[in-house]
């Protein structure tokens, strides 16, 4: 998992770098993880991208709720921007990233031929997106091969080279890195849930308790057959007792562990075992 520490120094130069880069570039793939599409992206990112024709994509969409992802991607279209959802660890979904970046640029790309250039080069790319959203991951789908992950820290730079994806792009080696909005709370807790923040930097325990009220309220039928509950209690000591005492989570003195149970909702979260879940709206973030 990869480790940066943001301040605004870092900020300020990540910022730059992804700048830099977009002079090389025709379109930018906006990574999002479909879970929680707003809380994994970039605060400034228009800003940061301007004018850039930009796809979305909703990345992880394997781990997401289906009917929330199509809810995303109907908001992504309402405000006129193309979303599309993709795993990129298993692949599904990527084979639609050149043909839809290729349309974007469809413009661009016919002046060119009219002013005379006959055979125009591939369209150039540049993945963005926050730490572990799957930025390397889809690097090395799109790449068909294995890729040295040495963009990790911002500030580390290296000479950037093309990668070919197929005949008709290019994609830059080195995606930009951006950073999360991390002074809202609730972005805090989504991020920690969703494992793209290190469990050292919140609370395990008021991550679990984040967690298990929010599938409480809108995941509860998920919770009860997980954990063989009659009915979901309201107090969050009760649910995370009743959890405990299924599960054996005790202490030598018989208490419930409450760590052990966090531990265990989290990983069972993240692994799929409560089925795919989506911890944001478009409702819940406008
Ligand atoms: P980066 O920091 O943005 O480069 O993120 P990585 O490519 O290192 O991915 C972070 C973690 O997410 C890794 O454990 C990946 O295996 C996992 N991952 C990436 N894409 C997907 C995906 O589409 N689905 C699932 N289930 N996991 C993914």
């Amino acid at each position: 998992m990869t480790v940066i520490q943001w301040f605004p120094g870092h900020m300020a130069k990540a910022k730059r770098e992804v700048q830099e880069k977009l002079k090389l570039i025709d379109v930018a793939f906006e990574l999002l993880d479909a879970r929680v599409p707003m809380s994994s992206r970039n605060p400034m990112i228009d800003e940061i991208l301007g004018q850039k024709p930009r796809l979305i994509l909703l990345n992880k969409a394997d781990m997401a709720d289906e009917a929330v992802t199509e809810q995303w991607i109907r908001y992504f279209h309402d405000q006129g921007r193309l979303a599309l959802p993709i795993d990129a660890q298993s692949g599904t979904g990527v084979r639609q990233i050149a043909a839809a970046a290729k349309e974007m640029v469809k413009d661009k790309f016919e002046k060119m031929r009219a002013k005379g250039i006959k055979n125009p080069r591939p369209v150039r790319a540049l993945i963005v997106g926050i730490p572990n959203v799957g930025k390397s991951t889809l690097i090395n789908r799109l790449a068909g091969r294995h890729i040295a992950k040495t963009g990790d820290k911002p500030g580390v730079t290296k000479a950037q080279q093309w990668i070919k994806v197929g005949k008709e792009m290019e994609l830059l080696d080195t995606p930009g890195i951006l950073w999360p909005k991390f002074e809202d709370e609730d972005v805090g807790y989504k991020l920690a849930v969703t494992g793209a923040i290190k469990d050292e930097i919140l609370n395990l325990q008021d991550v679990a308790v984040y967690a298990l009220r929010f599938l409480s309220t809108h995941y509860p039928n998920r919770l009860a057959e997980r954990y063989g509950l009659d009915d979901i209690p309201d107090d969050i000591v009760a649910l995370f007792d009743a959890i405990g005492r299924r599960r054996g989570c005790l202490t030598s003195g018989g208490a419930v562990d409450y760590d052990k149970v966090a531990d265990i909702v989290l990983y069972d979260i993240r692994t799929e075992k409560l089925g795919r879940l989506s911890f944001e709206t478009p409702a819940s973030r406008t």
